[in-house]
């Protein structure tokens, strides 16, 4: 049998315990002032016009994109499972990487950093990483970091590339979730009256932050449409929020109710998803909005080629979706 460890002299000089509980701790206090600024607010707003702000409900992208119903457990007071350390450590390294990234940009790439979304009669409120105009393109690129593990940074490929993107090298495809907040950040900046060209979610191998990864959303009628449904979607689950209930869940990949959402205890759905046991409806595209995206494309070719950026012309669209189908999903990951 395995003897018991007795703590020896040389324990005590063994920092770990201080560390993890000085994290713990900042980590609780805070979570603490930001549920009293909160409660602060609210009462502030109370006093002066007898209801609760507006902005109380306001979505925040990132996590609406990995599921609304998680958003509306939320705004719905529902305790969530408490963060692991291990969970909270990598939520802290990410959130230094982020602003340090930040500092380093802002002092040597053209570009703003930390640009807050407008979205907010769709009660959309979230903050995008780096929005920078292409100098060649001039137009915007709007662009989200992801530090992930070693294991996740492998599995991003190239699986359901866009067509334009197909004679490419080094250039990958989001997971969908990244995908669909790219699309709300994409259609903040049009809506301010920007020529946005498309979003890319940098993802960064925390294990050997050498390796990047760049995954590309081009921003066309396909992509518009996905936003406003994805906008659609945000908006009934307010709606139910405001009535007390529980939104309908648009969660993509089992993993996140599997192991990210900390509300799958009092999910059905969510579990009976994380189990693989139902499955996402194909949504049906309107013709229209392929019809759109072939004269973008066509277009897109044209301009880029003007510029000498593809060398050969690249199959036309038509001849793509004769040849494959699937080509016609040209943002749908292979599962
Ligand atoms: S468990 Fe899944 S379906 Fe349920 S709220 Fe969380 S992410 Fe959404």
């Amino acid at each position: 049998m395995k003897e018991a460890h007795k703590p020896g002299v040389y324990d005590t000089l063994n920092p770990i315990g201080l560390i993890k509980t000085a994290i713990e701790a900042d980590s609780k206090d805070y979570d603490e002032s930001w549920n009293k600024r909160k409660a602060t607010v609210r009462r502030n707003v109370i006093s002066v016009y007898g209801v609760p702000p507006d902005e109380e409900l306001n979505f925040s992208p990132s996590t609406s994109s990995n599921c609304v119903r998680w958003e509306g457990y939320q705004k719905l007071g529902y305790e969530g499972t408490p963060m692991s350390f291990g969970a909270k450590m990598a939520t802290m390294i990410g959130r230094a990487s982020h602003d340090e990234l930040a500092k380093i940009l802002r002092r040597n790439a053209p570009g703003r950093h930390n640009v807050p979304t407008n979205l907010d009669s769709e009660g959309v409120y979230g903050v995008m990483d780096w929005v920078f105009n292409n100098p060649i393109l001039h137009k915007e690129e709007v662009i989200d970091w992801k530090f992930v593990a070693s294991f996740k940074f492998k599995q991003i490929n190239r699986d359901g590339l866009h067509e334009l993107l197909r004679n490419t090298k080094n250039i990958y495809n989001p997971e969908p979730e990244y995908r669909r907040q790219l699309l709300l950040y994409m259609y903040d900046r049009e809506k301010r009256g920007k020529e946005v060209a498309c979003g890319v979610v940098v993802y960064v191998n925390r294990d050997n932050p050498e390796q990047m990864k760049p995954a590309l959303i081009i921003w066309d009628a396909v992509a518009k449409y996905d936003a406003e449904q994805f906008l659609k979607e945000i908006q009934e689950a307010k709606l139910a929020v405001k009535e007390g209930q529980i939104p309908k869940e648009n969660v993509i990949s089992p993993y996140i109710c599997r192991s990210m959402c900390p509300h799958v205890q009092h999910c059905e759905p969510g579990q009976a998803f994380a189990q693989r046991n139902i499955r996402r409806k194909r949504k049906v595209m309107p013709e229209w909005v392929y019809k759109k995206q072939r004269e973008e494309f066509a277009q897109r070719q044209e301009r880029l080629q003007e510029l000498g950026i593809i060398p050969l012309p690249l199959p036309g669209f038509e001849d793509a979706v004769n040849a494959d189908p699937k080509a016609r999903e040209p943002f749908r990951r292979k599962k």
